[in-house]
């Protein structure tokens, strides 16, 4: 079969039969390493779906193309080409789509990084393009596979140890819960491949890892193993529904094969992603960014979680004094049930609040503890009094079967354990951002509060919304974001810069809008690997994790103090969830153990509030036993990038002594029981 070669920046493509099928993968001139795709049999680097009106589908791959071609211009950017993509429903084909096909592959940042895009050009008029699914690559593993690894950005970011671990996985981007970037990356003993869609609008799309073992008999000679993993990228056009639409990828798919491991990707990934505007500019520009002492002065060093009312009044305050005092810093307290409608019941109905939270914000503010309380920025109760009187329904997420205008919309709904349907509201609507809105106001103005904590916003993937009277083309596109960064917008002028707004997990692009991301749901700690803070630090603030009475209770507090001491050695504001039970007399050594990590984060705030993550320290704890929670540490550049401070933590109730390696230095440490130390290094 006929191959040819193109080589983009370091990175070769090779590129088989009559319609350019992507064969292999490979850094150019690195003959130590092996291929990155090695396809045996010929296959499309993209495919594409469209439907049509009666809810025919027609799949197209480069293998129906009537014609390809490729070339490379002087600027090095290689184009290819199919033209006449034609095909029909596999169970109907009384009607024929038609696509043509353009790809770019242009030279990155770096050696070996290129910017791969799409523009796939609808020709049938009959037809919608419903996603385009680009690249696509069957990665080779290194060897058996039993040392590569696989990162992607789960919460604080996730790693899969060893070919036999890896999952498929199929996740909606961006969504702070489980998708809260926009890279890959696959690490070989012999070097590492990263995938990252560079979309400052952060379309919807999903990412894909697929477990794609070949028959052995198809395996080429030249590799071990008949094992693959496929990644790939799904895009959602603009215009979903819409006969005749098509797609012009308005971000490129970054690929890199690079030498590295995950923190080399971050960084790379870095490079792009700390000049988002999301990353810098508050949505209320043209306010300036807050100058960095206006940055170090909203951080919260702790964070409490307050039920009204799930005790008196009184014993509340009494409780708060005494943690405040015992803690000796600022503390900030999310404040549920404030409202006397059920939690995930009748939103956004909170008001009228409970006959309690007057006088329990009263007191805090008393006592100087910051108050923000809890609501939902996205979801509304289908049988709320105001989703009827409201009619409210207009401006709720409009999903659609997959067909050419589709007659029925519908409202999708959410469950949440409350029993109750919750309905997504589309943020491109000004009758919904009105809505969050207002609530902030009177959070804010009525209740005397600090800031609001509006959850979900950060945490939910941008959903493809088909209305027609949103204002937004229906299907994919940037409304999502734009809609929430306006929200944000319209939140400050109705509530002023200095109140404390808060939201759901690690969206990259909440990073300059909300004072704090709440980590709340992540702690695996075997598989999770500090990906958001080694792109983001300096730029964004993660606060707390979720734990329970059983955390703190059980064990002397082990579990407890291990989430605490990783989020201080990985810059989180520390805390979430009732600090009242350090009160406990036996709980007194993780009390004095909070208090010292607290002081340890207060004296060094600007190193977390504005410096930079390094690569995190290996340890080697000698002196443990398997139960120990291990010792933790993290290296940090000052902001002035002068200076690095190695942060070390013992969550143990027993002495430890453990090996740090860092850069070229080792550095033996001992560290006496539930201590935390800081050194410059
Ligand atoms: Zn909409």
């Amino acid at each position: 079969m006929k191959r040819q070669e193109i080589t983009v920046n370091g990175l070769t493509i090779e590129l088989c039969g009559e319609t350019l099928e992507l064969a292999t993968l490979r850094r150019a001139a690195n003959p130590g390493v092996a291929a990155w795709v090695n396809n045996p049999a010929p296959a499309s680097m993209w495919s594409v779906q469209l439907v049509d009106a009666e809810g025919r589908r027609a799949e197209l791959t480069s293998a129906k193309a009537a014609k390809a071609d490729v070339s490379v211009a002087s600027s090095g950017v290689a184009t290819l080409v199919w033209r006449d993509v034609r095909g029909q429903d596999a169970r109907d084909a009384s009607a024929t789509a038609a696509v043509d096909v353009m790809v770019t592959v242009a030279p990155g940042d770096v050696t070996g990084q290129a910017m791969w895009r799409i523009r796939v050009d609808n020709r049938a008029p009959a037809w919608t393009l419903w996603q385009v699914v680009f690249p696509t690559l069957a990665v080779v593993p290194g060897g058996d596979g039993s040392a590569d690894e696989f990162y992607y950005p789960d919460g604080w970011g996730r790693r899969f140890k060893g070919l036999a671990n890896m999952t498929d996985l199929h996740r909606r981007a961006s969504r702070g819960w489980d998708w809260g970037m926009q890279l890959v990356a696959y690490v070989r003993p012999d070097g590492l491949l990263t995938l990252a869609t560079l979309d400052e609008s952060c379309s919807p799309k999903s990412f894909h890892l697929v477990r794609r073992d070949l028959d052995p008999a198809d395996a080429p000679a030249d590799t071990i193993a008949a094992k693959r993993v496929e990644l790939s990228v799904t895009h959602f056009p603009e215009d979903m529904t819409v006969g005749g639409n098509s797609f012009s990828s308005p971000y490129p798919v970054a690929v890199a094969a690079v030498d590295g491991d995950w923190f080399d990707a971050c960084q790379l990934y870095a490079r792009w992603a700390r000049r988002q505007p999301w990353a810098v500019t508050p949505a209320h520009a043209p306010l300036p960014k807050p100058p960095a002492a206006g940055r170090v002065a909203r951080e919260v060093h702790c964070w409490h979680v307050l039920q009204v009312p799930d005790k008196p009044v009184e014993t509340h305050l009494a409780q708060l004094q005494k943690l405040a005092d015992a803690l000796d810093i600022d503390l900030a307290a999310q404040v549920y049930n404030w409202h006397q409608v059920p939690f995930d019941v009748s939103y956004p109905d909170y008001f009228p609040v409970r006959p309690e939270t007057l006088p329990v914000l009263t007191g805090l503010r008393r006592l100087g503890i910051r108050s923000l309380p809890y609501i939902n920025g996205r979801l509304w109760d289908i049988n709320a009094p105001s989703w009827t009187d409201r009619q409210a329904e207009r401006f709720c997420v409009h999903y659609s079967a997959q067909r050419v205008n589709p007659r029925t919309l519908f409202p999708y709904l959410e469950e949440y354990g409350s029993g109750q349907k919750l309905s997504p509201m589309c943020p491109a609507t000004d009758f919904w951002r009105a809505t969050v809105v207002d609530l902030c106001r009177r959070i804010v103005g009525e209740l005397g509060c600090d800031g609001v904590y509006i959850d979900q916003i950060a945490a939910e993937k941008a959903e493809l919304c088909f209305s027609r009277d949103h204002g937004h083309a229906p299907g994919g596109g940037r409304f999502w974001l734009d809609g929430y960064r306006k929200l944000l917008r319209e939140i400050r002028q109705a509530v002023g810069p200095d109140v404390l707004l808060t939201t759901e997990c690690n969206w990259e692009a909440c990073l300059a809008d909300y004072d704090a991301l709440l980590s709340w749901a992540w702690f695996v700690p075997d598989a999770e690997v500090p990906m958001f803070p080694a792109v983001y630090a300096g730029l964004g603030q993660s606060f707390g994790c979720v734990w329970s009475k059983e955390d703190v209770q059980r064990n002397d507090g082990r579990v407890f103090a291990h989430k605490m001491a990783r989020l201080l050695v990985w810059g989180a504001q520390l805390g979430w969830g009732d600090l009242t039970l350090l009160l406990d007399q036996p709980r007194r050594p993780l009390l004095d153990f909070m208090r010292r990590l607290c002081a340890l984060r207060r004296q060094h705030v600007s190193t977390f509030a504005l410096g930079r993550m390094l690569r995190p320290p290996t340890v080697t704890d000698d002196t443990a036993a398997p139960a120990e929670p291990p010792v933790q540490a993290g290296l940090w550049q000052t902001p002035d990038g002068d200076a690095r401070q190695l942060f070390v933590v013992n969550p143990s109730p027993l002495p430890r002594r453990a090996m740090l390696r860092f850069d070229n230095q080792s550095l033996l440490v001992e560290l006496s029981s539930l201590h935390a130390e800081v050194w410059a290094v």
